[in-house]
């Protein structure tokens, strides 16, 4: 099991650098109020009431006294006090004096989080500064590492988030082990801001989102639309050649099936309002399994039929609040690229078999060779047969281990209605994405009362087992675009092939080298504008095509291309058939390019 940040040196560390960066902004701000500081993912932030704006001056003047306070080498002292001694403590502070209430209200920690219990009310002091605290923190100061600090940026922030209450300044800082992870943290930070899907999206006019289509409501344009056909149509080739069968299902579905499947129960608060026709209320589907259970109960099943695969890329809606829409990340309408398997209980190790091995090789063909699995097994609440969680279980982690698959277990974790597996990637900065997941659900078969009848007649209940692949293709690609930076790999390129004529004499064989590319599935553009090479080449590289082909004199005369790579680098001249023959291997062997 690995350790939990919040009990990790990293943790303590953080929460340490933010005390020794609020005694340097009282320091330098005596009038200063102090609100909260807690470590966050990658650092720490402090809130402060000043009485003018923070500079980057300041931060830097900050920053470098906070070096001074860590060489102090002073220790994090914590001592427990009653609300009398902290109100006396923190006369001055009345973001404090509201935190103690709180505390001695027992409703909330330090941090204005809510909490079960009443808490002790204790205090950490370190070099001059005292804070209300619970911890943990470092021995002392100096365990930090001055050079692996950084004070990052000043933001508004509401006293507890609230606008009735007054703006405080809030200073991030981000603070690391050793000095090397402190610029690695940094170059990861530069290259997510270069990779961000939304500004690749627009520079390369993948796609957008309109104010007047809605938010969270993803418009493709052509070349976005164009990586999406090519990756659907691998997918759809790979499926169809192992055994799924695709099914279509409708975008609404009565409120019925919605109170059967339970989703009207435990699901309501993501679904959108209904609509109403013929007095009849109709939901926009959150999620496409109880139309291919509908699918499944058509008919009889035989334990011939099993196991069945029934796949969709089913578009979904969602209500997801304003404030946590992001990009492709986070929408409200998208495409699941969905699959439900149906087998015999004798058929199901076997079937989980496949879809794992199923999955890790889709996966891969994208670019993802570093996958993380996690098992999430019964949580104490859970519905359904134990036998078949065991079973179930069993079968998940036999899986995992044949695929020789390292997997993190999330002990009682799972949904209520069955264990499962996540698949996770490390995209090229090492940022973790959950795709995957192959989910049992020992719910909906009841729900249904889905069966099957085997070779004794009797009818049984068959497994269940939820899949997506991809996950939302929205947000996939937007995990494609910023992994690969928006350089999709040649067999995903809108344009795989750009031909540069020097000049105008040279555009008739620019274009019969086109068709002849073309003619051979490749995607290719002839660059006819009378602009300088370099500045056609330039553009190319901008639009991330990967191959520049050149043609002049020379090139005409010999019956050539010659080759440039996104990258810079110079392949040299080519006939046209040698290039085909290089560009479809790529394409084939599916390489970045
Ligand atoms: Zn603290
Ligand atoms: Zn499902």
């Amino acid at each position: 099991m690995e350790e939990k940040y919040e009990e990790s040196k990293l943790y303590r560390l953080r929460h340490s650098a933010a005390h020794v960066m609020a005694q340097a902004v009282l320091e330098k701000f005596p009038e200063g109020k102090v609100a909260i500081g807690p470590p966050i993912e990658d650092g720490f932030y402090y809130d402060f009431d000043l009485p003018r704006p923070l500079t980057p001056e300041d931060l830097n003047e900050i920053e470098a006294r906070m070096r001074e306070i860590i060489k102090s080498n002073s220790p994090f002292i914590r001592q427990e006090v009653s609300a009398e001694e902290a109100q006396e403590l923190f006369k001055e502070q009345p973001y404090k004096l509201e935190l103690i209430e709180g505390l001695e209200q027992g409703d909330v920690d330090e941090h204005g989080n809510p909490v079960d219990e009443k808490p002790v009310i204790s205090i950490y002091k370190s070099d001059q500064f005292v804070d209300l605290c619970r911890g943990p923190h470092l021995q002392t100061t100096g365990e930090i590492n001055p050079k692996a600090i950084k004070l990052m940026s000043v933001a508004g922030a509401y006293w507890r988030g609230d606008e009735k209450n007054p703006m405080l300044q809030r200073v991030y800082g981000t603070a690391w082990l050793t000095p090397d992870d402190l610029k690695q943290y940094l170059w990861r930070l530069e290259e997510a801001k270069k990779r961000d899907h939304r500004k690749l999206g627009r520079d390369l006019d993948l796609y957008s989102i309109s104010d007047n289509v809605g938010s969270g409501l993803v418009l493709w344009h052509p070349d976005g639309a164009k990586v999406r056909f090519l990756a659907e149509r691998y997918w759809e080739d790979q499926h169809i050649k192992n055994g799924y069968d695709f099914v279509y299902t409708p975008h609404i579905g009565k409120a019925d099936l919605w109170e059967k499947s339970g989703h009207l129960g435990f699901y309501a608060e993501n679904m959108y309002a209904p609509i109403e026709i013929e007095e009849q209320k109709y939901y926009l589907k959150p999620m496409n399994c109880p139309f291919h259970i509908e699918i499944y109960k058509s008919g009889i099943r035989s334990y011939r039929d099993l196991p069945l695969r029934y796949a969709e890329k089913g578009t979904v809606y969602r209500y997801e609040r304003s404030g946590v829409l992001h990009g492709l990340m986070r929408v409200r309408g998208f495409t699941q690229d969905d699959a439900h398997h149906f087998c015999a209980p004798s058929q199901m190790p076997a079937e989980i078999d496949f879809v794992l091995d199923f999955s890790l090789k889709i996966l891969r063909a994208f670019g993802f060779d570093q996958i993380n699995a996690y098992l999430s097994t019964r949580p104490e609440k859970a519905v359904g047969d134990p036998e078949r969680w065991r079973d179930a279980e069993a079968a998940l982690k036999a899986s995992l281990e044949r695929a020789e698959l390292p997997y993190k277990l999330d002990e009682g974790g799972g949904a209520f209605y069955g264990p499962k597996i996540d698949l996770k990637i490390n995209d090229a900065i090492g940022r973790e994405w959950q795709l995957s997941t192959i989910q049992f659900d020992f719910n909906e078969p009841d729900r249904f009362d889905m069966t099957f009848i085997d070779e004794d007649g009797q009818a049984y209940r068959p497994y269940m087992i939820h899949r997506a692949l991809l996950g939302s293709i929205e947000r996939f690609f937007g995990i494609l675009i910023e992994h690969y930076g928006g350089a999709f790999p040649v067999w995903l390129s809108p344009v795989q092939a750009v031909i540069i004529p020097i000049a105008d004499r040279h555009v008739d064989f620019a274009r019969k080298v086109a068709a002849e590319l073309s003619e051979a599935d490749l995607r290719v553009d002839v660059d006819e504008r009378s602009d300088r090479m370099n500045a056609k080449i330039r553009d190319a590289e901008k639009r991330k095509i990967p191959y520049m082909l050149v043609v002049g004199d020379r090139e005409m005369e010999q019956g050539q291309v010659d080759i440039r790579r996104r990258s810079g680098e110079r392949l040299g001249a080519l006939k046209v058939d040698e290039f085909k023959a290089l560009a479809l291997k790529d394409v084939e062997e599916k390489v970045a390019g």
